[in-house]
């Protein structure tokens, strides 16, 4: 056996998270340390505890910035196709190691396998991706007033990278910034939600170090808001990459820009999903079914509103609540079902306060309504108008509000009443129609005949209004984030001055 088989079968033979190296009640910062604060991991299906990771203390952070900012400088100058091939190994390893973090992934997120089988499938697309960025390094010949000086301008790693992520895909969300900003020549300093720890952040960490990425170059600093604040607003990361909440989010590019850090921000949305008299029905409700209803509604980029032409608003409406009442709710680590727990109580209060207050409103519940904590029942809301909660708030819970519109026009304004602009979609035989109409939504990505929650690596994902601050995630974009300009001029000899 040659050393490369031996280094596989060692790697796929030994758990990547489950016993084979002991990561319970540390954080990584150089190698695993040991933190005198816990945070449990429980499951918001049974409310068990699943695991106890390190809360990251000062002196991690600092040991982790240190490591981070030493080991970057060798990255940056690795051959590109080392790095590459590191990122492989990592898709290869994950592929093989599916079987040991989907039931992980349920658990600790609630989402139901299929999600899981998503966030590992597109984690290993978004790997594949970010290898390949190491062979396009885009740079310029630039003219040179001068024809005895050659100009040039070439990308540079941005050095260290903050990465803050949320607990709703927690594992794919962290990859698509930390594989192109590794890919790249970065370090990273990775912060998952408390919720996730394992899913956002050990899993991660394992992946990478038994992938055989160099140490230092990856820390996962578990912890709350005062780990992320201490991680943005320390001197040497240069970029913070964040997703989660709008409010937070907010808080997160002040701090950034204050210490005059790239930021880029993904945050909440309100999708609309505009069904128009033309559209196939039919299709329409399988698109807004799961538009509504994925992963308990708990999705930036769900269908948040159902913006419906009046002639075909009540077939619409019955023939969603018909599919709403088949969808099976429970544990989905232990049943088949559709829809697994909401993430945690202060959720749920939400939902239920939402769904409560738009009825007193004047909106109608069709079905649904019911909450049986942890989980909340598929629920279809007809007429709801701008002002109501149900129309106005990011739910992130499984609410279907429909909205009426009375012709094309209102459908465009109803959509575009929404501080948020982050995915959009229209249904209609009409292509031409559709495509004229999907042209005036203020989004950044909206799809004809689809349901608003879509994404993969080559795309430019992200959101306009409050969604997000311009920035784009996604294979061409990621060289633009995750690096910098530098311009460099050589000269064979120095030009005489006045
Ligand atoms: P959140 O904003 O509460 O938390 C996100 C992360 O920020 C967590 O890791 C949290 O610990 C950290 N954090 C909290 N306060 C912080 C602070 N002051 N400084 C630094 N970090 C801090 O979001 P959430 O509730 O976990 O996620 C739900 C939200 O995320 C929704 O609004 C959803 O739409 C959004 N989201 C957006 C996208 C996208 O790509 N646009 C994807 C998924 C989720």
């Amino acid at each position: 056996m040659n050393d490369t088989a031996a280094a596989t079968q060692t790697s796929d033979n030994m758990g990547l998270i489950n016993g084979a190296v002991d990561w319970k009640r540390k954080v990584l910062a150089g190698g695993w340390v040991s933190a005198n604060e816990g945070l449990d991991v429980r499951e918001p299906a049974t409310g068990d505890i699943l695991a106890t990771v390190g809360v990251a203390e000062p002196d991690h952070i600092r040991q982790a910035l240190d490591e981070a900012a030493s080991a970057q400088v060798a990255w940056a100058e690795t051959d590109p196709d080392k790095r590459a091939r590191i990122l492989l190994e990592a898709a290869r390893l994950l592929d093989a190691h599916r079987g040991e973090l989907v039931p992980w992934i349920v658990r600790e997120t609630g989402g139901i396998a299929p999600k899981a089988q998503f966030e590992i499938n597109a984690s290993i697309a978004e790997l594949r991706h970010a290898a390949s960025l190491n062979y396009h390094e885009p740079g310029a010949l630039l003219h040179s007033p001068d024809p005895g000086r050659t100009s040039f301008a070439r990308r540079v790693p941005v050095g260290l990278v903050v990465v803050i992520t949320p607990w709703n895909f927690p594992f794919v969300l962290g990859m698509r910034s930390v594989a192109p900003a590794l890919a790249l020549g970065n370090a990273v300093l990775l912060k998952p939600d408390p919720h996730t720890p394992v899913s956002g952040g050990v899993m991660l960490a394992r992946l990478f170090q038994e992938a055989g990425l160099p140490d230092g170059l990856l820390a996962m600093l578990s912890g709350g808001a005062s780990v992320g604040e201490a991680l943005v607003t320390a001197e040497e990361p240069r970029m913070v990459t964040f997703t989660g909440s709008t409010a937070v989010g907010r808080r997160v590019g002040e701090l950034a820009g204050r210490n005059l850090k790239r930021v880029a921000l993904e945050l909440g949305g309100n999708g609309a999903m505009i069904v128009l008299d033309d559209a196939d029905i039919d299709g329409a409700i399988s698109c807004g079914s799961f538009g509504s209803f994925s992963h308990q509604g708990q999705v930036c980029m769900a269908t948040g509103r159902h913006i419906v032409h009046r002639s075909v608003v009540e077939e619409y409406t019955r023939k969603l609540a018909e599919k709403a009442m088949t969808l099976p709710v429970g544990n989905p680590a232990t049943d088949q079902v559709a829809l697994g727990p909401i993430i945690n109580n202060r959720q749920i209060e939400r939902i239920d306060r939402i769904v409560r207050e738009s009825i007193e409103q004047g909106a109608t519940l069709v079905v649904g309504g019911r909450r049986d904590d942890p989980y909340f029942y598929p629920t279809v809301l007809a007429g709801v108008r701008p002002g109501m909660p149900a129309f106005d708030e990011e739910i992130f819970g499984p609410v279907a509000p429909i909205v009426e519109a009375e012709d094309d026009e209102e459908a465009v304004e109803l959509a575009n009443n929404t501080a948020y602009g982050l995915s959009a979609s229209v249904q209609s035989r009409s292509f031409g129609r559709a495509h004229a109409l999907a042209r005036r939504l203020k989004v950044g990505m909206v799809h004809i005949n689809d349901q608003t929650i879509n994404d993969l690596p080559q795309i430019p994902m992200g959101g306009r209004g409050q969604s997000g601050n311009g920035s784009r995630f996604g294979t061409i974009n990621n060289i633009e984030e995750f690096t910098e300009y530098q311009w460099m001029t050589m000269s064979a000899e120095a030009p005489p001055y006045p």
